[in-house]
């Protein structure tokens, strides 16, 4: 409601401005024109000036909590450097990785989380062009006899919940799936010895590799026939304008070097 409130208050601003100025006074971007494309589609996401982002904050490097108790990480940079280009305030919304989807068009307005593009998400949200590629990966205790697809079999597997590590996990034949809202209690528990194998996506299981050091082995999902995953922005469905601005947005930060930068930053540092 109070977005549809904002987004008639910008049309009636843009009318207004229009009005006052002609259409032809060229004036310093603002997130109402922004939020309008050529053909005069608009996007209700961006009329408020204000981009809310979801996102989990227990996925590091993509994203975790800074030093300062904000989310911090690659998706978080990313996103502000988007809102830049865009001419809209960034506000992040911290919550469960599970419940992102489905709060696009109410409590947020888009996600950024490390997010898969899978055909099952796409029923309820439009993607951004992927941006990162991914794999699972498993993580071990330093000891595991684990090596193969088959060793999985049977398993008590430890995963973050409503995640494609999850989605795997459930369709291993035998296997008990251990679902966590928090990423790093799977690993916690793994050290405990109550999940044989913790299933999580590459950066995240690498990070664990060295904060756990000596206790825990993060093994390429290749060597148990993972497939390749690729990460994207989630939107909402069908707000074109707003899918044509973020993708935008990515290939300037791309052909100005910012991207480059914050994988470097964030990613390759860790
Ligand atoms: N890439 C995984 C997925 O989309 C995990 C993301 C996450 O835990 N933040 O499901």
């Amino acid at each position: 409601m109070k977005k549809l409130v904002a987004f008639l208050l910008a049309t009636v601003m843009v009318m207004s401005m229009l009005t006052a100025c002609g259409s032809s006074e060229a004036a310093t971007e603002t997130a109402a024109e922004v939020s309008e494309s050529a053909d005069g589609a608009t996007s209700a996401a961006l009329a408020d000036g204000v981009l809310t982002v979801g996102t989990n904050a227990e996925f590091p490097p993509f994203e975790y909590v800074g030093d300062d108790g904000q989310p911090d990480g690659f998706d978080m940079a990313l996103v502000k450097a988007i809102g830049e280009k865009l001419g809209v305030e960034v506000k992040i919304e911290n919550m469960e990785f599970a419940s992102l989807v489905t709060s696009i068009g109410s409590k947020i307005d888009i996600a950024a989380a490390g997010m898969t593009v899978t055909e099952e998400r796409k029923q309820t949200v439009d993607f951004s062009n992927p941006y990162y590629e991914a794999v699972q990966y498993v993580v071990l205790p330093k000891d595991s006899a684990i090596a193969s697809a088959a060793d999985l079999e049977g398993k008590t597997i430890g995963v973050q919940l409503g995640t494609t590590g999850d989605f795997i996990a459930t369709d291993i034949p035998g296997s008990t799936v251990s679902s966590y809202n928090k990423a790093v209690d799977a690993v916690n528990d793994l050290i405990n010895g109550k999940v044989d194998c913790v299933i999580i996506d590459k950066n995240p299981a690498l990070v664990f590799e060295s904060k756990f050091e000596g206790q825990v082995v993060a093994v390429d999902g290749a060597q148990f026939d993972f497939e390749i995953e690729n990460y994207a922005i989630a939107l909402p469905k069908g707000d074109a304008v707003l899918a044509e601005q973020i993708n935008k947005a990515v290939e300037e930060l791309k052909a100005d070097g910012t991207f480059d930068e914050l994988v470097k930053t964030y990613i390759e540092a860790e």
